[in-house]
């Protein structure tokens, strides 16, 4: 059983580029791995294919057991809302409340407005923004707005949470903090797939580390593994 599993995947750009080369790897259910290499290894590529932002040249995206390739027109969006996303500059609505920018998922979904208030609360007060429903991003500081990016990703409940460099413009201390937030979710039945090149924080966290050099699948280091690293 796989949340995710990239069979022999290569991506290669019209014009020629070629950004990822015959990468093969598996997510269970509940796993939390990073992704890391040098700027233009491939990890965003990567992220890419897994949201259906681009779609590999070769080889099988598998998304909980179903193969993407067969995900197309309406079914794209569908897919989208099962993959929670955490971006580098949160890309939250700056005119819109906390608690708005949390709602927006699950009015996407079409879910009732009752219960959408009561999954924005418990989802707000678990990364300890309750206090904040109300503020707009722009009054909260620069962790705390990363954490209303997180709890928008998360309050859908995806299988898989997918992260670009989420702690790219935090201070250390605050990137730590988003890290040991990501690291509790598996208990909670999400794997998470964060792309980061601080390879001092990755290490800190003991988990698995896919290495992307060239867009070729370099390494896969076994949690383990990491301490002789
Ligand atoms: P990253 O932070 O992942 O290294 P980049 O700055 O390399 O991001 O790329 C930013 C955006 O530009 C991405 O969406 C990427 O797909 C796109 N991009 C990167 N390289 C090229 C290229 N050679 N041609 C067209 N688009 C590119
Ligand atoms: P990373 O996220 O590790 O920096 P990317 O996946 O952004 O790597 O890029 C991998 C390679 O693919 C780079 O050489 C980049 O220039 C190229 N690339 C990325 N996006 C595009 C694009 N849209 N068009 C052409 N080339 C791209």
């Amino acid at each position: 059983m796989s949340v995710l599993r990239f069979d022999n995947v290569s991506k290669q750009y019209p014009g020629g580029h070629v950004a990822l080369t015959d990468v093969s790897f598996a997510v269970a259910p509940g796993e939390m791995l990073f992704v890391t290499g040098h700027s233009g290894a491939g990890k965003s590529t990567l992220l890419k294919l897994i949201q259906l932002a681009e779609r590999p040249s070769r080889g099988t995206v598998l998304f909980d057991e179903k193969n993407l390739a067969k995900v197309r027109g309406g079914k794209v969006a569908l897919h989208r809302r099962s993959v929670g996303v955490v971006y580098q500059n949160h890309q939250l609505l700056m005119d819109r409340t906390v608690g708005e920018n949390v709602s927006l998922p699950l009015i996407l979904r079409g879910m009732k407005r009752g219960e959408i208030g009561k999954r924005v609360r418990s989802m707000l007060d678990r990364l300890g923004l309750g206090p904040r429903e109300k503020a707009l991003p722009s009054q909260l500081s620069a962790g705390e707005q990363q954490r209303v990016g997180i709890a928008r990703a998360l309050v859908a409940e995806p299988m898989l949470l997918v992260a670009d460099e989420p702690t790219g413009n935090l201070d250390p201390t605050l990137s730590a903090e988003i890290l040991a937030l990501f690291a509790a979710l598996p208990e909670q039945g999400t794997s998470v797939l964060v792309a980061s090149h601080d390879l001092g924080l990755i290490k800190r966290m003991r988990k698995r580390v896919l290495v992307l050099d060239q867009g070729k699948l370099a390494d896969d280091i076994a949690p383990e593994e990491l301490a002789d690293v």
